[in-house]
């Protein structure tokens, strides 16, 4: 029946290339209908936070927009999926639908989905446009699914088979301008009252275009990536990270061109391959949340769960979400996501590393505090991210890995520059002082204007007692015991 209409069901593949459901939708030759679902109804669907609803909201303007100005249309809906889908196969009397999978927790929803529509004679193709290589075409010599990165890095290298970039459609076909769809306007994503996002709107440009923007631009930096990479006081690194997480770019075309940069010799093949490990680190942590869909609210190794973990003071958690600890790196990271909801990676390291051993916090509550604040946050990155750190997830860092945070700054922000910008009550400190200001002497102190505990706070922990508290607590709980109720 060539009339029925087709439907592409968008999900986190805001983009129009590259994207091979659609491509097919469109290839169908039959007239296609686009949607996206707003779903914070479906059982165990976890809402996402304000920064990304924030992303979101843009992202799904430039994508209608694009969709509008090849004559399309992007019909938004809101409710549990399975509802909505339903509801307009049946307004819409659509014989297929397609979208693009997805690895977490909601594929649950999707296989109910799935059942629904082939119990009811709708056609149902899924297509993958997120990873490189899907989790269960990555299995260990062991049968099961990989629990240490290079083995897996290894092994993705291996397999990897990325089909022919999708072009995108030229053109859409018109959709019934009878059908309902709700105006973006009335999911109220972007804040008011206050509207803090001005800032995060001059860091960052949601929408597939901004996307391959950003992309170019990088690759054409890339030179010195693998050292610079690790440098907040630098802008060595790609930021694609929220642009991958709502699928504006799929990590196919981020392979393709920087695969294309090194054989073009506009890249030094070192950079390029410490770039591609990155993403290769993205698959990972999709790859570990397929096989424990838990894996952002539990330990990935179940045995830390009992561990001795403190419940913060309210002043000491606010301290870390406002940047006020006393730790300028750690101040510095938490204020840039803050203000422009991302962080660097090395800086992330260091503020998870101080909230889940300096303060002995569990990390849900900062993977919490993440969630809500990063554009980019992700099920799987973050949840992994957080383990990493913590020491409780897979191939994660050693439990006795405690970041220094003097020592990571004076490495990693060697004049300061960084905290400078983010703290800038500091600024006028010499550089030796600048990541230790309680040992600038009283004059040093007085001509850059800090007064400790007045201007800029003095350190909210002793980060050598908590360093020893925390080896302690950890190299328990690594052995199965809790020390609940027993440390001070
Ligand atoms: P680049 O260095 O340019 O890397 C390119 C891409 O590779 C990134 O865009 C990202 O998609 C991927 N990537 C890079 N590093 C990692 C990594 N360590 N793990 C997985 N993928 C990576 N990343 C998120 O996308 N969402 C999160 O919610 C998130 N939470 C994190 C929480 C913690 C505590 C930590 C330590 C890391 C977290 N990361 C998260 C990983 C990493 O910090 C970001 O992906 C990275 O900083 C994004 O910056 P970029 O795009 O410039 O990275």
């Amino acid at each position: 029946m060539p009339d029925r209409p087709t439907l592409f069901w968008f999900r986190d593949d805001l983009r129009l290339a590259d994207n091979p459901g659609l491509a097919a939708a469109q290839g169908s030759g039959q007239p296609v209908i686009l949607a996206y679902i707003l779903d914070d109804l479906s059982p165990g669907v976890r809402p996402i936070g304000a920064a990304s609803r924030w992303w979101l909201d843009k992202s799904l303007r430039a994508l209608g927009e694009r969709i509008a100005a090849k004559g399309g249309r992007l019909i938004l809906r809101r409710g549990a999926a399975r509802t909505e889908l339903a509801n307009l196969v049946v307004e819409t009397n659509a014989s297929a639908v397609r979208w693009s999978r997805r690895y977490g927790p909601a594929r649950e929803i999707d296989a109910r989905i799935e059942a629904d529509m082939t119990a009811g004679g709708v056609r149902v193709e899924t297509f993958n446009a997120s990873l490189l290589v899907e989790p269960v075409q990555m299995t260990a010599a062991s049968g099961a699914g990989y629990k240490v990165f290079t083995p897996f890095w290894r092994a993705l290298q291996a397999r990897i088979d990325l089909s022919p970039h999708a072009i995108e459609p030229g053109k859409f076909a018109t959709t019934d301008p009878s059908l309902r769809s709700d105006a973006l306007d009335s999911w109220e994503l972007h804040p008011v009252n206050p509207d803090w996002s001005a800032s995060i709107a001059e860091a960052f440009e949601p929408g597939e275009l901004a996307a391959r923007r950003r992309l170019r631009t990088f690759l054409g930096t890339i030179d010195g990536y693998a050292e610079s990479r690790n440098r907040p006081d630098l802008s060595g690194v790609s930021r694609l990270s929220p642009h991958l997480r709502f699928g504006e770019i799929g990590p196919a075309d981020v392979w393709r061109a920087a695969k294309a940069a090194e054989e073009a010799e506009n890249a030094d093949p070192a950079d390029i391959a410490k770039f591609l490990s990155e993403l290769g680190w993205r698959d990972f942590s999709h790859h570990l949340l397929y096989h424990d869909p838990e894996m952002s609210r539990l330990c990935w190794r179940r045995d830390f769960e009992d561990m001795a973990w403190r419940t913060p003071a309210p002043a000491d958690l606010s301290a870390w979400k406002e940047g006020r600890t006393g730790y300028p790196i750690v101040d510095a990271g938490m204020r840039q996501l803050w203000a422009t909801g991302w962080m660097h990676n090395r800086v992330r390291m260091i503020t998870a590393s101080f909230l889940t051993k300096d303060l002995l916090a569990h990390w849900r509550i900062g993977e919490e505090w993440f969630w809500d604040t990063l554009v980019d946050a992700d099920e799987a990155n973050n949840a992994a991210g957080w383990q990493w750190v913590a020491g409780t997830g897979a191939d994660a860092s050693p439990y006795f890995r405690v970041f220094n945070p003097s020592l990571q700054g004076e490495t990693f922000d060697p004049e300061g520059e960084y905290v400078r910008s983010w703290v800038p009550e500091l600024a006028g400190l010499p550089s030796k002082f600048i990541h230790r200001p309680w040992e600038a002497s009283a004059p040093v102190l007085a001509q850059a204007g800090v007064e400790l505990g007045a201007t800029y706070p003095r350190p909210i922990i002793d980060h050598a007692f908590a360093r020893r508290r925390a080896l302690g607590v950890y190299g328990v709980a690594g052995k199965g015991f809790s020390l609940e109720g027993k440390l001070h």
